[in-house]
């Protein structure tokens, strides 16, 4: 039998932190607060004071690490998942927006070959089926109706696909979330103009969340003078819907964010990131724009200077920095913080990058610690990750770390069906992260294995 002691770390549970070990075995957690002795063939990490929470759960990002899933390469889509769970992600929807058909079915079909991973959660379809007055930062020239033949194929890949995000007000909606919620994939609205009645009706109809609100999502409007609520509105009043919020410390303000949780409370919200291509993007060293965001925060900078000092490990080598701590049985390795001198956070980010597809008409520009459409009419992704939104909603908007715990494992675990993960909790998987104070990543356990 194979077990896991993580000592001297402060648990975070569903309601509050504990001092305590955490014993796992054969992959799931044994005992939480575990006092006892070192069990026989028992692999021992010290956390040294590190907090000791649930792996995060994504259900909403794009890309990362210079990568995007619609790239629809092997190589994008591993980079994609390794960028993440550097940042303590142990289970991730790979989400695409709307990029044409045939792309589209190329990619889920690539997601098929490669879905049987332990951290793959579901493909997330934000798009094609979205309101071209909310489109944001999607490209409105891929936007397509729900006709039958292409609900048809989507069935097919029922078993890959775990949500799909959909405007309600377009024709054939109906028949799509009646269809998909048949197939057992969750429709979540979004990018989408519609009033508060018809997002209602569409909760009524079995959609079950919205899609990063207050992005892309009605609000308030006037119709010859009579004022009608919208998307937030019915959202923030629904008792059941999960609502994403993107944890970026920038798409969504910090009143927004505390009117959401104090109308839903953390077992309703979803924390996602909505990663873009450029999210810890690490720029070439012979790049004269190597200013960038990787390297501003400090943990995955290029090789050539800057930022980049020797404490932090590049993208490359983060799961090998850490290879001494895979253990022996009883040993007493311990994690040496970085020390606290950059920012997860992605502030001083500049420079550009692509919003899905590497085209000309997708450039986007990046500057303020996130990525916006060349005439800064709207932003385009954020650059944020698990831990640095952590970071985000604890430093700067002031939340308490269980409630952020909860709201990007817990929750998202429970929005995606995915039982037995989300919590330190006996029975419950060993997919575990180790943030320092500083919040970064020291170690990542996915099934009771490290994978960071
Ligand atoms: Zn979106
Ligand atoms: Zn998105």
């Amino acid at each position: 039998m194979k077990r896991l002691l993580i000592t001297n770390g402060k648990l975070v549970l569903r309601d509050t932190i504990v001092d305590g070990g955490l014993l796992c075995e054969n992959g799931i957690i044994a005992e939480v607060g575990y006092t006892g002795d070192t069990p026989d063939d028992t692999e021992l990490v010290d956390a040294d004071g590190c907090y000791v929470l649930p792996g995060f759960i994504e259900p909403h990002a794009h890309g990362g690490g210079g990568y995007d899933f619609i790239d629809n390469t092997e190589t994008a889509f591993d980079e994609i998942f390794k960028l993440h769970r550097a940042h303590g992600v142990t289970q991730l929807c790979p989400t695409l927006c709307a990029c044409g058909e045939e792309s589209m079915f190329i990619f889920l079909e690539l997601a098929s070959r490669l879905s049987d991973r332990a951290d793959f959660a579901g493909v997330h379809l934000e798009g094609p089926f979205l309101s071209p007055a909310m489109s944001g930062a999607q490209n409105r020239s891929r936007l397509l109706p729900p006709d039958e033949r292409i609900i048809e194929r989507l069935e097919y890949y029922k078993d890959i696909i775990a949500r799909v995000t959909a405007a309600p007000e377009l024709d054939g909606v109906d028949t799509l979330a009646r269809r998909m919620k048949c197939a057992g994939v969750s429709m979540s609205i979004g990018h989408s103009a519609a009033d508060a009645e018809t997002a209602r009706r569409a909760l009524r109809l079995g959609f079950d969340s919205v899609t990063h609100l207050f992005c892309s999502t009605s609000g308030r409007t006037k119709y010859g003078g009579f004022v009608r609520g919208g998307i937030i509105e019915a959202a923030l009043l629904d008792d059941d819907c999960y609502i994403e919020l993107i944890g970026d410390g920038h798409h969504v303000s910090p009143e927004s964010f505390r009117l959401a949780l104090k109308c839903r409370g953390a077992d309703k919200i979803c924390v996602v990131s909505d990663a873009m291509r450029a999210a810890f993007e690490v720029v070439k060293p012979n790049n004269t724009d190597c200013r960038e965001n990787a390297v501003s925060s400090g943990r995955h900078g290029c090789e050539n200077t800057v930022a980049a000092p020797n404490a932090y490990p590049n993208l490359n080598t983060v799961s090998n920095a850490y290879s001494n701590l895979n253990t022996v049985s009883n040993a007493h390795p311990s994690f040496n913080a970085a020390p606290n001198a950059y920012s997860n956070l992605n502030t001083t980010s500049t420079g550009e990058s692509y919003l899905g597809a590497i085209l000309p008409e997708n450039r986007v520009i990046l500057e303020d610690g996130v990525a916006k459409l060349p005439d800064r009419t709207s932003f385009a992704g954020s650059l944020a990750v698990g831990d640095s939104m952590v970071e985000s909603l604890c430093q700067n908007y002031g939340l308490d770390l269980v409630t952020v715990s909860r709201m990007m494992s817990a929750t998202p675990a429970a929005l995606l069906g995915l039982t037995g993960r989300g919590q330190l909790r006996a029975g419950y998987h060993a997919d575990i992260v180790l943030l320092g104070k500083d919040y970064r990543t020291n170690a990542v356990f996915i099934d009771g294995k490290r994978v960071v």
